[in-house]
């Protein structure tokens, strides 16, 4: 269920559009070199008209690279859009539809798609016009005035520019599914990392017991579930910014202590929770008693405080037919019971 607000969807595309600018813009920076290089090779084979066209091209880029540094990305985009079907429809009329220049026209079809997704008017008349300069072009190819240039200029330009635009465009894709892919790793991130501590969530905790699946296993999984004692006083003493800073600590000592097949994960507050696949309850046990005696040694010790910090820990596996929120509900029982024995020790659920 997609539960975003209006205000949420509106930053995820203010956030995603300064990302896909961000990708996009090397491609802006290549165009513009390309229309400097140009006015110079219009200059040497005289032709005006293209060298003026050329010269408002630059401006173009000029501008639309401030737009971009500005963070007026609709209009950078529009600037883009217009600067190359204008371009592409002028020196497609004067040099003729065999020098290729209608091929840029397809390098924008990204930034239509991704720059204007939500206005369907310009997205629509940028599109048309796409449609109109290749299919148009290609129709009226015999009936424009002749190309002014010789037949072998002619080649050069429709190699040259084939060659241009296709890299352009190869490079152009590359980049959007560059986008796509890292602003899908960052979603995985802000999904499955916790922000304070960078251990997995419950989320990631949930997926993973997915994965593992009901089916019998030789090996079971084992749990641990970490209680800090008496954290409330350490915020209470020093502070929740110290307390976090704690947090922070004690979840780097608990990550040090587990295997990288293990999910070590924030569960809530000050409750830590190590998924084990593949481990038997002796094994866990002992990690248990690992991830306590590091805890006792190196968690208090922060640059801020240096307190003694302890905490209860309850180890469990799921047996054959019991669900996780069954063999969890074993494991908090436990982890009560150590909290009233006297804290600061390993509990076995078995
Ligand atoms: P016990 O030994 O019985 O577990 O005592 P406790 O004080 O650890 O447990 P209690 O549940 O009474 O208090 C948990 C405290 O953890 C209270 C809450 O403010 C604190 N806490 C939870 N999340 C955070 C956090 O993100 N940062 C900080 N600084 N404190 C947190
Ligand atoms: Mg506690
Ligand atoms: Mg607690």
């Amino acid at each position: 269920m997609n539960s975003l607000t209006a205000d949420d969807r509106s930053q995820v595309t203010r956030e995603a559009t300064v990302e896909y600018w961000k990708h996009i813009t090397p491609i802006v920076q290549i165009a513009f070199a390309i229309h400097v290089l140009l006015l110079g090779l219009f200059l040497i084979v005289e032709l005006p008209m293209m060298w003026m066209t050329n010269a408002l091209s630059v401006m173009a880029y000029i501008a639309c690279l401030l737009a971009i540094k500005h963070r007026l990305y609709r209009c950078a985009g529009m600037l883009i859009c217009i600067e190359i079907i204008a371009h592409a429809a002028i020196a497609t009329w004067v040099l003729g539809w065999d020098s290729n220049f209608h091929f840029y026209v397809f390098c924008i079809v990204p930034i239509i798609a991704f720059g204007f997704h939500s206005s369907p008017v310009r997205r629509r008349c940028l599109s048309a016009a796409v449609l109109i300069v290749t299919v148009g072009g290609y129709l009226l190819r015999n009936r424009v005035p002749l190309a002014s240039i010789s037949e072998q200029a002619q080649d050069v330009f429709g190699a040259v520019n084939a060659l241009t635009a296709a890299a352009l465009l190869l490079h152009a894709t590359a980049l959007s599914v560059r986008f796509n892919l890292s602003m899908h790793m960052n979603l995985y991130h802000s999904a499955h990392r916790d922000s304070l501590t960078n251990l997995y969530t419950r989320r990631r905790v949930l997926q993973r017991l997915r994965q593992l699946g009901g089916g019998r296993r030789e090996l079971p999984t084992a749990m641990v579930l970490i209680d800090i004692d008496h954290f409330k006083q350490i915020n209470d003493q020093y502070g929740h910014d110290t307390g976090d800073v704690v947090l922070q600590q004690v979840a780097e000592v608990i990550a040090s202590c587990v295997r990288t097949t293990d999910i070590a994960a924030r569960w809530g507050g000050e409750e830590f929770l190590v998924l084990m696949p593949n481990t038997p309850f002796d094994d866990a046990r002992v990690i248990a008693e690992r991830i306590l005696t590091h805890l006792r040694e190196q968690a208090g010790l922060t640059r801020q405080v240096s307190v003694t910090l302890t905490a209860t820990l309850a180890v469990a596996i799921l047996k054959d037919g019991e669900t996780f929120r069954d063999a969890l509900n074993r494991a908090d029982q436990r982890l009560y019971e150590g909290k009233q024995e006297g804290r600061n020790r390993v509990m076995l659920a078995q």
